[in-house]
């Protein structure tokens, strides 16, 4: 097993400068790789815990009795494969109904919504790369199915985010695999701001910018020359930045990743909303996903990640902004806890190059039997 950290054979040049999130440029991120320059304190792989059954989880198959009534399950008879519960801990739930509180300053808006959990496999310690391309298949369209019920259940839910987190350095609280899916009064920051920037772009220029990034990613090649002496100042090679495409999708390492290993998917065609995704889709996005999964478990020996599903928010007001908008999925590994520089600035420190880690993940044999 490698350290994720060590600066890889490939890394060629040490570079230390703030690149710019071209859909959100607020959220810029400073890439330094020099090893002298190491402000972030690793976090190391933890020990998986492969078993299938833990007698004391309540996700397990045969503990149901621990989690409260099922919201579904999935299929509804037999040995289920997936099931959806509350949240026995929620931060936002539907049991209240106060009226907004406003005094000066001080404005609230009513903590109102669901918070529910699928439990992604009856097996508790599957990763994601270890389950079938049909169950992956199975989870994505649950997602989909559960966004569409929740958007339909209540016009005053305005967002409803899906994302998992997997291992303690990515906030899981239990072991077995299991998503979240939110349902909030309120569209969350980061997603306005995509929402928002990816508008304006499209005021100006009548193009998505997530498509033009795909392109960029795709079709783009270049060298810069410096002005002055007329040497190489750099290199865009296509490809640079795509970790693997599919039929319908594409991985990319974003050029300005806030996260060391964070790969991006989205679908090659434009597509504002999620719940607009065919079984089709939803075979290929297994596919990707599999695959994305595997590399980041074989680089970094076990991979503790969040992901989250951005999805064009629902609302009269986002109608419009439909050509503009691309959902996709944020994938970001865990491997260093935010330092203060970081939560002080709000600018994210980088210490693996964007296309060194393309590179490392795109190296990956996938057909290669695994020996982790
Ligand atoms: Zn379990
Ligand atoms: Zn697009
Ligand atoms: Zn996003």
């Amino acid at each position: 097993m490698t350290n994720p950290q060590d600066p890889s054979p490939l890394q060629k040049k040490i570079i230390r400068e703030i690149r710019i999130n071209p859909i959100v440029p607020t959220e810029s991120v400073l890439v330094a790789t020099a090893r002298s320059m190491r402000p972030k304190k690793e976090e190391p792989p933890v020990p998986h815990d492969s078993r299938p059954y833990v007698e004391t989880c309540p996700f397990c198959r045969g503990n149901e009795s621990r989690t409260p009534a099922p919201i579904a399950q999935i299929p509804s008879e037999g040995d289920w494969k997936l099931r959806i519960v509350e949240n026995l801990y929620p931060v936002l739930g539907d049991d209240r109904e106060n009226p907004h509180f406003a005094f000066g300053l001080q404005q609230t808006i009513d903590g109102y919504g669901r918070h529910e959990v699928i439990i992604d496999n009856s097996s508790h310690g599957i990763r994601l790369n270890e389950m079938s391309e049909e169950h992956l298949a199975l989870l994505f369209s649950t997602y989909r199915n559960r966004m569409g019920e929740l958007y339909h259940s209540n016009p005053r839910l305005k967002y409803v985010l899906v994302f998992k987190n997997f291992g303690p350095a990515a906030g899981a609280s239990i072991g077995h695999t299991h998503s979240q899916i939110i349902a909030m009064p309120v569209v969350p920051d980061n997603v306005q701001a995509e929402v928002r920037n990816s508008a304006e772009f499209h005021d100006a220029s009548h193009r998505c910018i997530f498509c033009s990034l795909i392109d960029e990613a795709l079709t783009f090649e270049a060298t810069l020359y410096d002005r002055a002496s007329g040497e190489v100042r750099r290199k865009i090679n296509v490809g640079q930045f795509v970790i693997e495409r599919s039929s319908r999708f594409v991985a990319i390492k974003p050029f300005a990743s806030k996260y060391e290993w964070e790969v991006h998917i989205l679908p090659l065609e434009h597509r504002p909303d999620y719940l607009d995704s065919s079984p089709e889709d939803m075979a290929d996005l297994a596919k990707i996903v599999k695959r994305t999964m595997e590399r980041l478990n074989r680089v970094l020996g076990g991979v503790q990640y969040n992901f989250f599903l951005h999805s064009i928010p629902h609302g009269r007001e986002y109608g419009a902004t439909a050509p503009a908008y691309h959902w996709h999925l944020e994938i970001c590994p865990r491997t260093s806890i935010p330092t203060g520089f970081e939560l002080g600035s709000g600018l994210f420190v980088n210490t693996i190059c964007p296309e060194d880690a393309a590179e490392r993940l795109r190296a990956v044999d996938v057909s290669a039997p695994s020996n982790s």
